[in-house]
């Protein structure tokens, strides 16, 4: 390995020049990103009873620092808080009100309330933001920097093929989770954990262990896609919030209304394929909360679906929870140009200069015949909806998801504290025009240094 990162080397990687084995690069950067407790555990593995004694010294430093430090960092903060949550509360109430009002006046069969869901929570559960600002932990240390730099909730998952990012170095333990749960928890944050691959036939246990530690310790909420678990949690936790996984698929009011009507889901994460008014649409249809995607990378339009990473590779999303696993990734330096390969495939070329991205065989530059390299199915873009913000909200938008779990514990604090800032100043009635400053930090970390608006105004479809 040679060459320099920016810290966030893996999918993020315009400096990054790397010859060889991509997974002893994953497993380094993810842990180092998290140092302190995280590295020692991934990387240097110290005996017991030095990792006992090292953990409990680091949770006593952590926790002086929070009874010293906070006060004065975060005294400012709360009030901030406070003042929002009031605004939240009269939100809720309104949108309540006017729910009830539409459900007695509806006659449309989409949603219909069926008795077994009399035991689902309550649609609108008390966010502490009118919209709830959700971020992505990939590590316990980017779940600390996403709840300090103001998230409202963070989702993530355990360390196996149970969540849809099962890359090395990467998730939780069950210790973790718990250590996660009650640092989110003490600060009034919310944490979503993510169950949303496939279960294997044969082998479900992983995935029925992972619902019961989730709601054993006490998880605000699981992502879901499988409707056997949907199934599961249903029966086992009906008062554990469920949230449709955009690994399921479902695009269209039909779908949705299945899933709510079986599974009772009370939230939706919307696949990053509908337009502005097609949420708008949909909301006024489901009488539950809506998720959609507000910064980061992007799949071509067809989430929870993509087989391509298994052709290449024998290994999905869906039922290994890895797109393009990092053992089967090479960067080569081939007569001055830099090469990125996906087992036996080429994925793409890079020239002097030019941003090296992850290879995903979607995000491939390839020729077709007659024709020249270009990105045939996906550019290497990074979607940023933040000039959006009043526009999804109109739309009946409940939850703003930050995409990333891969990226470092830096990105998660920027991103996050750019969108809290434009987010509190929108509520309080600015535009977010009015913030240039926080709107080029958010530029400068978008994926190979290009954004998107995705799909909220496409016209081509
Ligand atoms: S290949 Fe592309 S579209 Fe398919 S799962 Fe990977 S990132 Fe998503």
């Amino acid at each position: 390995m040679h060459g320099e990162s920016d810290g966030d080397a893996l999918f993020f990687s315009r400096d990054l020049k790397v010859d060889g084995d991509m997974s002893v690069v994953v497993a380094l950067r993810n842990a180092m990103d998290g140092v302190g407790e995280d590295l020692l555990r991934d990387v240097f593995s110290l005996p017991e009873p030095f990792r006992h004694l090292f953990n409990r010294a680091g949770g006593i430093a952590n926790r002086c620092l929070d009874r010293i430090i906070d006060p004065f960092l975060k005294k400012t903060t709360r009030l901030a808080e406070h003042l929002a949550a009031m605004q939240a509360e009269i939100d809720i109430l309104q949108q309540k009100a006017s729910l009830k009002e539409a459900a007695s006046v509806s006659d449309s069969p989409v949603f219909a309330t069926a008795d077994h869901l009399k035991n689902t929570p309550d649609v609108a559960t008390t966010p502490k933001q009118a919209i709830e600002l959700l971020a992505p932990a990939g590590t316990p240390a980017a779940l600390r920097a996403a709840v300090d730099a103001g998230a409202d909730a963070v989702y993530l998952g355990f360390r196996d093929e149970t969540n849809a990012r099962n890359y090395p170095g990467l998730n939780f333990s069950r210790d973790d989770l718990k250590a996660g749960l009650e640092y989110a928890h003490e600060r009034g944050r919310r944490v979503h954990v993510a169950i949303n691959t496939y279960a294997a036939a044969g082998h479900m246990d992983s995935w029925y262990k992972a619902i019961d530690t989730a709601a054993e310790l006490g998880a605000d909420a699981l992502i879901m896609a499988d409707m056997g678990l949907l199934s599961y949690a249903s029966q086992h936790y009906p008062d554990l919030s469920r949230h449709l996984s955009v690994q399921a698929g479902a695009s269209t009011p039909a779908a949705i209304q299945f899933y709510y009507e079986m599974f009772g889901i009370n939230r939706m994460v919307l696949p990053r394929m509908f337009t502005l008014d097609e949420i708008a649409v949909l909301k006024e249809k489901a009488p539950i909360e809506i998720e959609t995607f507000i910064f980061g990378s992007l799949s071509p339009m067809s989430e929870g679906r993509c087989a391509l990473s298994a052709y290449a590779t024998g290994r999905s999303p869906n039922l290994c929870g890895v797109c393009s696993p990092a053992e089967h990734v090479r960067y080569k330096n081939q007569d001055g140009v830099l090469v990125s390969q996906l087992g036996d495939f080429m994925i793409n070329r890079f020239n002097e200069g030019e941003s090296a991205g992850y290879p995903t065989l979607c995000k491939g530059r390839y020729i077709p015949e007659g024709g020249e390299a270009s990105y045939l199915f996906e550019k290497p873009e990074c979607l940023n909806a933040a000039e959006y913000i009043a526009s999804l909200r109109a739309a009946g938008v409940t939850s703003f998801k930050i995409e990333g779990r891969q990226r470092s514990r830096f990105y998660t604090t920027e991103v996050v504290s750019c969108f809290r800032a434009l987010l509190d100043a929108e509520a309080s009635g600015k535009s977010v025009e009015s913030m240039p400053d926080v709107l080029n930090r958010l530029r400068k970390l978008a994926e190979g240094g290009e954004e998107t608006r995705g799909a909220y105004r496409k016209g081509w479809r």
